[in-house]
């Protein structure tokens, strides 16, 4: 019997992650990108020398035998691949007071207690906290899509969560911003809600980053976000996938209501008995499918009413060894600066001399993320405002930059700016989005209910990635491209399996 086929749009890590499973099990599967390289955004560019790392921070699963791990190895995402483990997650200063946010939550407790004795009662729990996430298996809510799961599924789920069932109610339903004022102390107050990096994030979230970086799961893999997509890709091809690059998709082919194809921009047509979207899912319901296939969760969903996030990045090629510097201290400005029309009330400035692959010797690349509103450079796309703006942002960045590494300025060798358009232009997201729904306590109870993968009335399709795993992710865009091909594989009537390189 000939082989039945997968078509997935899309080669960011939840596409290639679908090719990858798609072959494992015996399914033809060819991949349509829009650009040409692996990776959507978890992507990286090189610039004189200088490789500017578009994502990754800390990766789930980086830690062996530890939540996610087994998939990057089936993925071939981790083997000879070194992680770069950090012992504090980042500093935080308004220039008196420094909050260093150590990864082992003892020492955290007693450097908060010390900054602020009066906080005990605040500080204890939250660090408590961190310790009991530290066993929690996350990626137990991952094992099979909630559509195919049975009894005994529920069953081991729930017996995997129960332990955490107090503490995550907890956490995340308070959010960062939420905590934060609870404290007396005015630093801390301000301080807080960097740990989480946006003021609407569960508490939860930050703190089971911090319990995982303690564990050791939650590495950067040596060589950056680029060379990690690629060795997915290098996995896909060599189980026999096809790749297509500079292949956009722009209409989801159905016929009696199931999708029996693609058709690209240059009009090229492909069919497959199956299609999986790993792509942006506005463009994929609404423009790719014309909205046929809606309901009234969907058109909800995609009101315009739940939070995104998009954001600017700053990346300076700089000649200068920072090696000695802390790799992360997010500055509390006294006065806030306005950044593409809006106040911004701190500066992060991470370098990162911890991968020495990222520079040429004796030089380091520095980095400066800022939050950034899509709409504010779509008003001025395509007029030399644009530009002007680009540059006037990474201006005040580098001011800046001069205060607290005095003589930087002048050690500047390249300066690269994307804004929330240069994401949505090279991988399609919405509203430029880094993370497709922005992780709330709002999202966070859709993210542990699950969000359909299907679409209402439409057979043979799927969707996959960070626009049905809200918070998006690498871990979970990887194992919803994973769960796309276990419904296949259900719908088939087939066991799904895995295999390692
Ligand atoms: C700055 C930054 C920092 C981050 N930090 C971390 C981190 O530390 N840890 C972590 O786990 N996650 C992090 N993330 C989030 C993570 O990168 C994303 O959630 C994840 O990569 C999303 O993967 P995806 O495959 O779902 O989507 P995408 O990466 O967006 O992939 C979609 C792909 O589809 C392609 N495409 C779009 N439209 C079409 C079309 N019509 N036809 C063909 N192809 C199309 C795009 O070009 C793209 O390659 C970060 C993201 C950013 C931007």
């Amino acid at each position: 019997m000939s082989e039945k086929s997968v078509i997935i749009i899309g080669a960011g890590v939840a596409g290639l992650a679908a090719g990858c499973y798609a072959r494992m099990n015996g399914y033809r599967a060819t991949i349509f990108e829009l650009h040409d390289l692996p990776g959507g955004l978890c992507t990286a560019w090189e610039r004189r020398g200088y490789i500017f790392d578009g994502c990754i921070h800390y990766l789930f699963g980086s830690g062996e035998g530890q939540p996610f791990h087994a998939m990057w190895q089936e993925l071939g995402a981790v083997q000879d691949r070194p992680m770069i483990n950090h012992d504090e997650y980042q500093r935080i200063t308004d220039g008196k007071d420094t909050l260093t946010v150590h990864t082992d939550p003892d020492l955290l407790q007693r450097h908060m207690l010390d900054l602020s004795p009066e906080d005990a009662s605040l500080i204890g729990p939250f660090c408590d906290g961190i310790h009991q996430f530290t066993k929690f298996d996350m990626s137990a809510m991952y094992h099979k899509p909630r559509a195919i799961m049975n009894l005994l599924d529920y069953r081991d789920l729930g017996m995997a969560m129960l332990p955490y069932l107090m503490p995550v109610m907890k956490w995340s339903a308070l959010s960062a911003g939420e905590f934060a004022k609870k404290f007396r102390n005015p630093f801390l107050r301000q301080a807080i809600p960097q740990i989480f990096s946006w003021d609407e994030a569960p508490v939860m979230m930050g703190m089971s980053l911090l319990a995982y970086m303690h564990t050791r799961n939650a590495g950067f893999p040596a060589g950056g976000s680029l060379e990690f997509a690629r060795a997915i890709e290098k996995r896909f091809l060599d189980l026999g996938g096809e790749i297509k690059y500079k292949s956009q998709v722009e209409k989801i082919l159905v016929e009696n209501d199931r999708a029996v194809g693609v058709r690209l921009y240059n009009d090229e047509v492909h069919r497959a008995d199956y299609v999986v979207s790993a792509c942006d899912g506005r463009g994929t319901i609404f423009d790719m499918l014309d909205g046929a296939y809606l309901d009234r969760r969907i058109e909800k969903m995609y009101d315009g009413h739940m939070s995104t996030h998009s954001m600017m990045q700053v990346s300076l090629g700089v000649k200068r060894d920072l090696s000695h510097e802390p790799h992360w201290v997010t500055h509390l400005l006294k006065k806030p600066v306005l950044v593409a029309g809006e106040p911004r009330h701190e500066i992060g400035v991470k370098h990162y001399c911890f991968d020495k692959s990222l520079a040429p010797e004796g030089r380091s690349v520095i980095e400066v993320i800022v939050r950034s509103d899509y709409s504010y450079w779509q008003r001025i796309y395509g007029r030399r405002l644009y530009d002007t703006e680009q540059t006037q942002v990474s201006g005040i960045i580098v001011d800046h930059l001069e205060g607290w590494l005095p003589g930087i300025k002048k050690d500047i060798e390249f300066v690269d700016e994307a804004t929330p358009l240069s994401y949505e232009r090279y991988t399609g997201n919405w509203l430029g989005s880094t993370c497709g729904w922005l992780m709330t306590k709002e999202t966070m109870p859709m993210l542990i209910k699950g969000v359909p993968k299907t679409l209402p009335r439409l057979g043979n399709f799927y969707m996959a990635g960070q626009w049905v795993e809200p918070g998006g992710s690498l871990p979970l865009a990887a194992a919803s491209g994973k769960g796309a091909i276990q419904l296949i594989c259900a719908k088939d009537g087939k066991k799904f399996v895995t295999s390692n390189p």
